[in-house]
C-alpha cells in the first residue's frame, strides 16, 4: 500500500489514512451488496427472514462513490459479499465500476456459488480476480440440513465454472461445527487438493440469527489442522504468510496445495485487523462484532460532500475497539446476524 500523509491533530480535514487508536491501518473493505440469500445456513440466517426493502440497499453508483471516497484514504482491497452477492442483478457491472477506481488494486467475491456457473465468465471479464466459495460439506443431505435448502450440485457446478473461467486463486471456505460437519474436514481438504483450490476452514463464530452458538460447537483450528495432516500429509506454515490476513496458511510439504485456518475464536487476530465493512444498507462497521455502526447512506443520498462521508468513516475507524472479546464474560453478540452484516 502506498504510504499516505496523516492529518495534523486538530485539523478539520479528514485524515488521509484510516488508522485506529491502536495503530491498525485499514486498507481492506468488505462490501455487502444485499442481505438476501438463496440459502438459509443455520450459522448465519434465521429460517424465516424479513429482508430489507430494496430502496434501502445502496445502488451500484452509491457504492462506487463510497469506494472512490475511501480509496484515497488507503483502501486498496475490496471484497463483495452479502447475503448472497450474486442475487444482485448484473454484479459484473459493479465489479467493472470498482476495478476502474484509482487506487483499487484488488476486487474479490465471496459467494455460495449457486448462481456462479452462468456468471463466472462475465465476472472474470469485468476484472474480478479472486473468488472464495463457501462449501461446508460434500454430502448432499448434510448440505440441505446446514443450508436448509438443497444445492450441493449447483455449488459444485459453480466451483468448476470458476475454474474454467480462470479465477486465481479460488478458495473454498468451510465453517466447521462440532456435531454437524467435522467429518467433512478431510473430504473437503482432499476435494480442494484434487481440484487445485485453496481450502480454508473457519471457526464457528457467534453471529447466528438464533443466538444458539455455543463454545462447545466450535472446532478449534488446531484440531482441524491435525486432522488434515494426519489423513492427507504433513503441513508447514506458509513462507509467504500475510501477517495481516485473518487466515493462518499452511502448505502441504509435498507441494500439493494450501490450507488456511481462520481461528477467530481460539486464536483471535484482532490486533492485526485491517478490515472495515459497508453494509448493504449503507452503514459503516469497524468490526464484525461491532455493536454500533455509522450511517453513510443518508449522507450519500442527501447531497453531502465527499468530505462529510470521509469524516464519518475516519471517525468510525478511530473509535474501533481493541477486539471482539468473544472469550470474555463481557462479550455481547451483535443484533445483526452474519447475512445482514456481510461476512
Ligand atoms: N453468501 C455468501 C457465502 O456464503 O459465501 C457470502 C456471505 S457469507 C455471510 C460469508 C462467509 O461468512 C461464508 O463463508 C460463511 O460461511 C461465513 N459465515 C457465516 N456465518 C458464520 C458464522 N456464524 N461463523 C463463521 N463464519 C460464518
Ligand atoms: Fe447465505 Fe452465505 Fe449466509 Fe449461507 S453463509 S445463509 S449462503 S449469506
Amino acid at each position: 500500500m502506498t504510504p499516505l500523509p496523516s492529518t495534523a491533530p486538530g485539523s478539520t480535514l479528514a485524515p488521509r489514512r484510516l488508522v485506529d487508536s491502536f495503530g491498525r491501518v485499514h486498507n481492506n473493505l468488505r462490501i455487502s451488496v444485499t442481505d438476501r440469500c438463496n440459502l438459509r445456513c443455520v450459522y448465519c440466517m434465521p429460517e424465516q427472514v424479513e429482508f430489507m426493502p430494496r430502496e434501502r440497499l445502496l445502488s451500484f453508483e452509491e457504492i462506487a462513490r463510497f469506494v472512490a471516497i475511501v480509496a484515497p484514504m488507503g483502501v486498496d482491497k475490496i471484497r463483495l459479499t452479502g447475503g448472497e452477492p450474486l442475487l444482485r442483478k448484473d454484479l459484473d457491472v459493479l465489479v467493472r465500476m470498482l476495478v476502474a477506481i484509482e487506487g483499487i488494486a484488488d476486487v474479490g467475491l465471496t459467494t455460495n456459488a449457486m448462481l456462479l456457473a452462468p456468471m463466472a465468465a462475465r465476472l472474470r471479464d469485468a476484472g474480478l480476480e479472486r473468488i472464495n466459495i463457501s462449501l461446508d460439506t460434500l454430502d448432499p443431505g448434510r448440505f440441505e440440513r446446514l443450508a436448509r435448502r438443497p444445492g450441493l450440485d449447483a455449488t459444485i457446478d459453480g466451483v468448476l465454472a470458476a475454474k474454467r473461467a480462470g479465477f486465481d486463486p479460488i478458495k473454498l471456505n468451510a465453517v466447521i461445527i462440532r456435531g454437524f460437519n467435522e467429518d467433512d474436514v478431510v473430504p473437503l481438504a482432499r476435494f480442494a487438493r484434487e481440484h487445485g483450490l485453496g481450502m480454508r476452514f473457519i471457526e464457528y463464530m457467534p453471529l447466528d440469527a438464533g443466538h444458539s452458538w455455543e463454545r462447545a460447537k466450535v472446532v478449534p483450528a488446531d484440531e482441524i489442522l491435525d486432522a488434515v495432516a494426519a489423513a492427507i500429509g504433513p503441513l508447514a506454515p506458509a513462507p509467504d504468510q500475510d501477517p495481516r490476513a485473518p487466515a493462518l496458511d499452511y502448505d502441504y510439504l509435498d507441494g500439493g496445495g494450501r490450507v488456511g485456518l481462520i481461528s477467530s475464536v481460539s486464536r483471535p487476530f484482532c490486533m492485526s485487523c485491517n478490515r472495515l465493512r459497508l453494509t448493504s444498507d449503507g452503514k459503516v462497521r469497524n468490526c464484525l462484532f461491532a455493536l454500533d455502526e455509522a450511517d453513510v447512506r443518508s449522507l450519500l443520498r442527501s447531497g453531502a460532500a465527499d468530505e462529510a462521508v470521509a469524516q464519518v468513516v475516519a471517525a468510525s475507524v478511530a473509535g474501533k475497539w481493541e477486539g471482539h472479546e468473544i472469550n470474555t464474560a463481557r462479550f455481547v453478540q451483535p443484533d445483526r446476524p452474519m447475512h445482514s452484516i456481510g461476512g
